[in-house]
């Protein structure tokens, strides 16, 4: 069997297993509580807080522990457009759902109004168009995600704080796909919110951050025992908070050699594809590149097979990709429809980790290239 949907969860790295093992037995004591079982616990879920700050360029005091990604851009966008009275925000067509269906909520209720920043015809943020709608709208809130998760796009995320600057504009961004993957300096990025999910770096599942620049606050959304300092009430996932700091730990420790490791595994696919004799081939958005796009995301059209089935052929062959996200079934991609040169074929995101290996890559092709062949021999027969 092979994986190849890193961007969808990732495997557990061996050495965040055995941070959790002690939490997973002995040390189950809740962080609220003043005893020494407590007190141990606590310790862990400060100690993990200190580490993630410190591995961000932020101050622990800045890192509130979330269920994942999800829960975080919410607190986010729910927690800001509340504390702030906020009326505007400026968002793509391309953003997480996360994102994307609660700014939807919010404008429902008529508290927002959404403008949604014009995209080349590769996905890429129109910055020209986002200083005209800031300047239409000051003090809106942004957000606008660093790294697609379907197309694996990076966005600018320095030029657009400074622009929000400028402006006076909150910038929010859904830091999900890049955190473990890109270095990050929060104490030199003009940044308000940040979010992070452990599961996308080898750490563990329901579990994830948001960073809250110190200037900032938030309307709390989970009411409770007070907890994160209140701004989000609930008995800690002190097992997989002590997961998400090691796993963050061991990614940026290892961070060139294992984005440079994905990256060959990248390009040895974008080659291979070039000479299996597929025809068709397309690479959505920024795909193909190693610079502006994700080191470990590819996205596929194919146009000479099948569409609508390509994602299960392989899973027939025991390879695990998905059409777009792990959240939008087959072929009905929110992001690849809102790209301004849509492929009308499913696209298909092989997604890869520091545990793939080339030897893969020659078998997902080899499949690829058989399903192909397959397709040309049944249309010859139509034509005969
Ligand atoms: N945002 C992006 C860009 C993602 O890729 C994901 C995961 O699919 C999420 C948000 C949601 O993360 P979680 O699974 O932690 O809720």
């Amino acid at each position: 069997k092979i994986y190849c949907d890193n961007a969808a969860t990732t495997a557990l790295d061996p050495e965040v297993i055995d941070a959790i093992i002690p939490y997973l037995s002995e040390d189950y004591g809740n962080p609220s509580s003043t005893h020494w079982a407590g007190r141990k616990a606590k310790e862990g879920v400060e100690s993990a807080r200190r580490t993630v700050a410190g591995l961000l360029g932020a101050n622990p005091g800045e890192i509130y522990f979330t269920s994942g990604a999800t829960e975080a851009n919410n607190l986010a966008l729910t927690g800001a457009i509340k504390a702030y009275e906020i009326s505007h925000v400026i968002t793509s067509r391309i953003e997480h759902k996360a994102v994307l269906q609660t700014l939807r909520q919010h404008e429902k209720e008529g508290d927002i109004e959404i403008s949604y920043v014009r995209l080349d015809e590769r996905g890429n943020v129109d910055t020209y168009h986002l200083e005209n709608l800031l300047r239409a709208n000051p003090q809106s809130l942004i957000s606008l995600m660093h790294a697609n998760n379907e197309i694996g796009n990076i966005t600018n995320i320095e030029a657009i704080s400074k622009l929000a600057k400028r402006y006076d504009a909150i910038f929010h961004s859904d830091t999900t796909q890049t955190i473990g993957k890109v270095v990050f300096d929060l104490s030199d990025l003009e940044i308000d919110f940040i979010v992070g999910s452990a599961h996308k770096f080898h750490g563990p599942k329901g579990v994830g951050f948001l960073y809250i620049n110190k200037k900032h606050k938030i309307a709390p959304q989970i009411h409770g025992g007070g907890q994160e300092k209140g701004q989000r009430g609930g008995t800690e996932n002190v097992i997989g908070i002590v997961g998400l700091a090691r796993a963050l730990e061991v990614a940026c420790k290892n961070h060139e050699e294992s984005q440079a490791k994905v990256g060959k595994l990248k390009q040895y696919l974008i080659s291979k594809l070039a000479i299996s004799g597929i025809e068709g081939v397309c690479y959505n958005g920024e795909s193909r590149s190693s610079e502006n796009s994700l080191p470990n995301v590819v996205s596929v059209s194919f146009t000479c097979l099948p569409g609508g089935n390509i994602v299960e052929l392989l899973d027939e062959a025991g390879i695990a990709v998905s059409g777009g996200s792990a959240c939008s079934s087959l072929g009905t991609s929110h992001v690849i429809a809102a790209l301004p040169c849509q492929s009308e074929k499913e696209n298909v995101r092989f997604s890869f980790s520091k545990f793939n290996t080339f030897k893969e890559v020659d078998q997902i092709v080899e499949t690829l290239a058989g399903i192909y062949g397959s397709v040309r021999v049944a249309r010859q027969g139509a034509l005969q």
